[in-house]
């Protein structure tokens, strides 16, 4: 297989996993803000802020973001699409998971492909999806391994990762409904993650 066969087949991956649609783009194209990665612990500080090793301030941020997009060619963008009336609704922890669950998957296929040094990045706090019940990041309070390695990845959020951008250099719409319309059963919402190949 050629290595463009192998990044689709990877791509095609994310789909039977359960992404709605995945896509492949130049690394180039993701645009990384140091504003954006600031929101985290901004004016409104965010209520995982802190909490998990793969949440601001212990993830690596834009600065590291940046270099390892220079070493590498493409990544894979996925989405999942679901009703606002589910994004809205206890339903959505489900799904999240199911992000997580996807990008890392795929970052694990890529390592044993030969993209030895793939990042797979999600979205939403590892803490709130998948330890929840847990008091602590057993990696921040503990230095043990995370509890959840094979699932959980870092949020976009935290690198200042520009979503809206990820997903027109897609070829997606980036439109999504917000908290307002999300009785209107026909009002669409998306999560999107990414798979950096290099
Ligand atoms: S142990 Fe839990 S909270 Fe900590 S990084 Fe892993 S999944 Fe996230």
């Amino acid at each position: 297989m050629c290595q463009k066969q192998q990044i689709e087949h990877l791509a095609r991956e994310a789909t039977k996993l359960g992404a709605t649609s995945s896509a492949i783009i130049s690394s180039k194209e993701i645009q990384v803000k140091d504003n954006l990665a600031a929101l985290c612990n901004g004016e409104y500080i965010c209520p995982n802020y802190g909490l998990a090793a793969s949440c601001p301030p212990y993830v690596e941020g834009p600065v590291e973001f940046r270099k390892w997009q220079a070493q590498s060619k493409y990544s894979i963008i996925v989405k999942i699409e679901l009703p606002a009336s589910v994004m809205f609704s206890n339903e959505r922890k489900g799904v999240m998971q199911l992000l997580h669950q996807i990008t890392a998957a795929v970052e694990k296929k890529a390592i044993e492909t030969g993209f030895k040094n793939s990042r797979a990045f999600a979205g939403g706090s590892c803490k709130e999806l998948f330890c929840e019940d847990q008091e602590k990041c057993c990696v921040l309070t503990e230095n043990k391994p995370c509890r959840h390695i094979e699932f959980a990845r870092p949020s976009m959020s935290g690198f200042g990762i520009d979503v809206t951008e990820l997903m027109k250099s897609s070829g997606w719409s980036a439109l999504k409904a917000d908290k307002s319309n999300s009785s209107d059963k026909n009002a669409a919402s998306w999560v999107a993650g990414l798979i950096m190949l290099a």
